[in-house]
């Protein structure tokens, strides 16, 4: 974790904090050349209750090019969704 992240988990109550993991964990950076993606908590950013896609303008760490990267949500079956779990 970085210092932003490190920051917002210190200050935050726990459950919003693991939330805001989650949700930033869930949202992606695609290259649009090499089809390489990194999540966003992984690259040290937060984002949290957000929506929609965006492009941004960024070397690719996998092919080495400025390239447009996409950041789009990924919806993955998430263990601690209360929605999902089967015996809810
Ligand atoms: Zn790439």
């Amino acid at each position: 974790m970085n210092r932003i992240q490190k920051f917002f988990t210190s200050i935050l109550p726990a459950q919003s904090a693991k939330s805001m993991e989650a949700d930033s964990r869930q949202w992606f950076m695609k290259c649009m050349e090499c089809g390489f993606e990194e999540s966003y908590w992984d690259l040290g950013g937060i984002r949290w209750k957000a929506a929609g896609n965006s492009r941004n303008l960024r070397k690719c760490p996998n092919c080495g090019k400025r390239s447009w990267h996409q950041t789009y949500k990924k919806e993955t079956d998430d263990p601690e969704d209360p929605m999902q779990a089967p015996d809810s």
